[in-house]
């Protein structure tokens, strides 16, 4: 398959992913250049020659891949479109009622809320609606956008990216040109700009094989979200609310939002981090039993769910952020760690993120220099920006939350009035699968994975959820969750951990089935067509054998309304 003839097109600009970092990077590059150009006009400066941006989204339609809370810090957008709501942008509601509570098995307590949740202002919104907004206004910029083209590999060329190159369509399952079979085309760019979002694919490839890891490693978790259209007397428009389990909480700080969307829509999600201990921490169960609390029980009662799926969101922060560039290469949004997970927020950080890199691209395509001299020029600025600032401020959040309950009990009002310190500056913390312990380390009572009836009105299995996440994918195809070493499965691990992948995936993508082969063991059989893009498994595996690649492009959930 490497001897292919490809097409190739060669463009100034290329982004990689349709999410916020990169649709407002692209905005704001093409305005940025008007900018410029007007002020070199009047100088006699030399102009920019208008440049050709080319966006990549693995998605069938642009917005369909994205999935978040979402409460906004309408911070970013208003420098990027000052008159967002005069132009349509699709706000759902304006939090006018910001809580935290803590959940028990009888009720819930409000608690006073944290600075970090402070949200009355945000805008409550669905990623996916935003997502089609900004294209819309990418394009009308003159922006090229392909929806349904995946980036499988960066093109490399010595020490340099020099593009990327689409995946192939049409190869069957043993890896060979089918009938429909379509060659992905190489994209040659003066300069890439990957913002793939959480864990990105290539990203992840540039940052080991170029060396760019932050000092510490990333760690993240896993949010759940399910959208139901619940009785309107239960509405409560502007609603936001953030939320912990007692007794639960002493084991952990997973935890949930509930946020009210139009035609009496809830949002409602449940984060688990991915540093567990027990090899049988199921993300998806957790999502369900949180319905269970009596709150919920009744705000869903006679409700009907509409959307399942489930992301993980980057929580290393500043820490865990690589460098941000590289010859012929930019990082930004997610992809680059920018989320603030102590807020939950990673939207405004995304957007502001991708303007800073675009104002660089704007000195690059001036001086014609997309070495990582003229592209250093982002970090800059990042360091001078507010979103630095925030950033900074929560550096110590993923080390803090790493150290256990009791140490978070003590550091953080520390960390409050020390602008972000805690009782000490920069912890190391460990990746998050290197927690997972042994089975034979577990308490007896703890190895077995839980069990629990689903009554099929409020709380449901993953096979049925997924149903509920659009996701489709052409069964004959190599399965784009590469497995290295299968045997290790069915032996070391299924003795060790208890083939953990059963329990991390949100979407039932991981089965250990009968070898009929070898009586009395079990191998590995991978649903894919079922898998919703979360990234848990390339992360959460305690071999770090699972790799994550992008599958056909167009295929994966359709996170309408999401
Ligand atoms: C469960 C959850 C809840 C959240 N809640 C909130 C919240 O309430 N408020 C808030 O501000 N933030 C929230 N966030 C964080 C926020 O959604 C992200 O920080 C933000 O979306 C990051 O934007 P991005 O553009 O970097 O990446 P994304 O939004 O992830 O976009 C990346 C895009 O790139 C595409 N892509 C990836 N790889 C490829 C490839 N190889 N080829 C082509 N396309 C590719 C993806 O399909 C996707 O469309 C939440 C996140 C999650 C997961
Ligand atoms: S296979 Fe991996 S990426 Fe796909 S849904 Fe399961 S855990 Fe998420």
């Amino acid at each position: 398959m490497n001897e292919i003839e490809r097409e190739s097109m060669e463009v100034d600009v290329l982004f990689v992913g349709a999410g916020p970092a990169s649709l407002a990077s692209a905005i704001h590059l093409m305005n940025e250049i008007e900018n410029h150009n007007k002020a070199a006009e009047a100088a006699g400066r030399q102009l920019i020659e208008p440049p050709t941006i080319l966006v990549l989204e693995k998605s069938a339609e642009i917005g369909d891949h994205m999935l978040s809370g979402a409460c906004m810090n309408p911070k970013a957008i208003s420098e990027l479109v000052p008159d967002f709501q005069e132009q349509g942008f699709p706000t759902e509601y304006i939090c006018n009622y910001a809580g935290f509570w803590i959940f028990h098995p009888k009720g819930k307590i409000k608690l006073p809320v944290p600075p970090n949740f402070r949200k009355k202002g945000y805008h409550v919104v669905s990623l996916n609606k935003v997502a089609k907004w900004m294209g819309e206004r990418a394009e009308a910029a003159g922006v090229e956008i392909y929806p349904g083209f995946a980036g499988d590999k960066l093109l490399i060329e010595g020490n340099r990216v020099v593009g990327v190159r689409m995946g192939d369509m049409g190869v069957d399952k043993d890896g060979k040109p089918k009938g429909t079979f379509q060659p992905g085309m190489d994209i040659f760019a003066k300069v890439t700009v990957l913002g793939e979002g959480v864990r990105g694919s290539l990203a992840e490839r540039l940052i080991d094989d170029f060396d760019l890891r932050g000092q510490n490693p990333p760690t993240y978790e896993t949010g759940v979200k399910e959208i139901w259209r619940i009785d309107p007397k239960k509405h409560k428009p502007g609603r936001v609310v953030h939320g912990m389990q007692f007794p639960e909480i002493l084991n952990g700080f997973h935890g949930m939002w509930l946020y009210d969307m139009q035609d009496n829509l809830v949002s409602y999600g449940f984060v688990t981090l991915l540093e567990n201990e027990n090899p049988n921490c199921d993300p998806h169960l957790e999502a369900q039993k949180f319905k269970t609390t009596p709150f919920m029980r009744d705000l869903l009662d006679g409700a009907e769910l509409v959307k399942y799926g489930a992301k993980c969101i980057p929580t290393g922060g500043l820490y865990s952020q690589p460098k941000l560039y590289h010859d012929g290469v930019l990082l930004i949004g997610d992809a680059a760690s920018m989320c603030n997970a102590q807020n939950l927020s990673g939207i405004h950080m995304a957007i502001k993120t991708g303007m800073l890199a675009a104002e660089t691209l704007v000195d690059a395509l001036d001086k014609q220099d997309f070495s990582a001299k003229t592209l250093g020029g982002y970090t800059e600025r990042f360091r001078k920006s507010w979103a630095y600032n925030e950033h900074y401020q929560a550096r110590n959040f993923a080390p803090s939350v790493q150290k256990g309950m009791l140490f978070f009990g003590l550091n953080e009002p520390a960390r409050m009035i020390t602008g972000g310190r805690g009782m000490m500056d920069n912890m190391s913390i460990d990746a998050g699968h290197t927690h997972m312990k042994r089975l034979e380390e577990l308490p007896a009572k703890e190895r077995k994975k839980e069990e629990f009836d689903f009554d099929n009105k409020l709380t449901f299995s993953k096979e049925h959820m997924v149903g509920f996440s659009g996701t489709a994918h052409e069964a004959d195809q190599p399965s784009h969750l590469v497995v290295a070493d299968l045997d290790l499965c069915s032996t070391t691990c299924a003795e060790e951990y208890g083939n953990p992948c059963e329990s991390f995936c949100p979407a039932a993508v991981y089965e250990m089935v009968d070898d009929t082969e070898n009586p009395g063991r079990k191998k590995l059989f991978i649903h894919h067509e079922n898998c919703v893009h979360c990234k848990t498994c390339d992360i959460a595996d305690p071999y770090q054998i699972i790799t994550w690649t992008p599958p056909q492009g167009g295929e994966g959930p359709n996170y309408d309304g999401m």
